[in-house]
């Protein structure tokens, strides 16, 4: 068992990843796509969904105690204005440049070029209607706003615990700190309370990240049992444009913010944040990864807690630059397949709009397809052609998810080092321990 430990977190998470990809096509081989898909649904998928259950326990403890812990760490809360002012500065700058990586990606390799639609079943047609009347658009973009923001504000804080709401929990936990911070002696136990919960709760968040090897296996052998790798015959040009996009933004923005901008050596920091890639890859959810993006930030980056449980909660919820750059690819992948004719405003349309769904996308597994309606209509795809295009994509969704949730996660990490640099939060040492593989 010793041995087992003694190996570094990310190494065995890859080799479960491995591995779990491996039994899964193997499966599809020996048994059929059928067969194979009812035998990893028999075991590796309910291994898979415990292991989410399992690190979703811990967002909203690890998010609520290590948040009120940070603002007390900081001891003055105007300090928490500036970070949250450069925090989502990165954000919004980093999601413009990933969508326009995502456009030029499409106009090179022309995903929905002589695209066949036809393949979409009339079955496949009607339950994605189902689907997306089960998610109706939530109006027009102002709206969508102003109904966001609102709802950052929750009526009842234990509601918000309960129903796991990311932003109404950092609201409150901000504005309890900067409570406890006023009360002078009397919040003192509180202090210590809350230090301590929060002690225990990255104990318990590096203790469930041990599973993370056997989750990632049978996360990985589920999706490739049950789907195989037929998205490279059906939608080849889309995957590649797609994980091509990603992996340059992955290289090259989050490269030039790091290396660039606060001029750290880059490969502790892809080093550093390869255990939460692979969660985020198999889980394809960065909700589900985020206890594992704070364990990444703070042990392997060396990012301060309070910088790493403020930026990191609030970038899984509206930092998605995979998702924005792939609302850029279903664009221009349905205005290719539909043969609708491209101005160049409506590439400003389409940064606009991508930007505002990545922000509105919740980080949960596919959901930003079904939100690319919003996308597909301002490019004047008609409401059964939206149908038709989500319908295409639909049974293929998941292994680009999981590029896309990579690069969400890997975002959000990016832009949590630069800003702990800035604010004087990350302890080089450990960011620097990490030599090159
Ligand atoms: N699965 C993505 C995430 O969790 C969201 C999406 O693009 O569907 O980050």
């Amino acid at each position: 068992m010793k041995w087992w430990f003694g190996i570094d977190l990310w190494k065995r998470v890859m080799v479960g990843l491995v591995l779990g990809a491996l039994t899964g096509l193997v499966l599809r081989a020996l048994l059929g796509p059928e067969a194979a898909s009812a035998n990893v649904t028999g075991w590796a998928k309910p291994i898979g969904d415990a292991f989410i259950s399992l690190i979703k326990m811990l967002v909203v403890p690890l998010i609520f105690t290590t948040l009120v812990t940070g603002v007390l760490a900081m001891g003055d809360p105007k300090k928490l204005g500036s970070l949250g002012g450069r925090a989502l500065a990165l954000y919004m700058g980093t999601t413009v440049i990933a969508i326009c990586f995502g456009l030029l990606m499409g106009t090179i390799v022309q995903p929905g070029a002589g695209f066949d639609t036809s393949i979409a079943t009339a079955a496949d047609l009607e339950s994605t209607r189902a689907k997306l009347a089960a998610n109706p658009p939530a109006g027009s973009v102002g709206e969508q706003l102003v109904r966001t923001l609102l709802s950052i504000i929750p009526d009842n804080p234990v509601k918000a615990l309960a129903n796991g709401d990311v932003l109404q929990i950092i609201f409150f936990a901000i504005l309890l700190g900067i409570g406890i911070l006023l009360s002078g002696e009397a919040g003192k136990p509180l202090h210590r309370l809350f230090d301590s919960a929060s002690e225990a709760v990255m104990k318990l968040t590096l203790i469930v990240m041990e599973t993370a090897p056997f989750g990632v296996f049978a996360l990985m052998a589920w999706v490739l049992g049950d789907r195989g790798l037929g998205i490279l015959t059906v939608l080849g040009k889309m995957t590649l444009a797609h994980y091509s996009a990603c992996a340059l933004h992955i290289l090259i923005t989050y490269g030039l913010i790091v290396r660039g901008i606060v001029r750290l050596p880059l490969m502790p920091f892809y080093r550093g944040a390869v255990d939460a890639q692979m969660v985020a890859f198999s889980t394809s959810s960065s909700n589900a990864t985020l206890p594992m993006t704070i364990s990444c930030a703070t042990k392997n980056l060396g990012i301060g807690r309070p910088i790493a449980s403020s930026v990191l909660p609030l970038g899984a919820t509206i930092n998605m630059d995979g998702t924005a750059l792939y609302q850029g690819l279903i664009a221009l992948f349905a205005v290719q397949a539909l043969g609708i004719p491209m101005t160049p405003g409506m590439y400003l349309t389409i940064i606009l709009m991508a930007t505002l769904v990545s922000i509105g996308t919740a980080g949960v597994p596919s959901v930003s397809l079904l939100l690319a309606t919003t996308t597909l209509g301002i490019v004047g795809a008609t409401p059964d052609q939206t149908v038709l295009i989500i319908a295409v994509l639909f049974p293929f969704d998941r292994i680009l998810d999981m590029m896309r949730t990579v690069t969400n996660v890997t975002g959000d990490l990016a832009v949590a080092t630069t800003v702990a640099n800035w604010e004087g939060e990350l302890d080089e040492a450990i960011y620097r321990a990490r030599d090159p593989v």
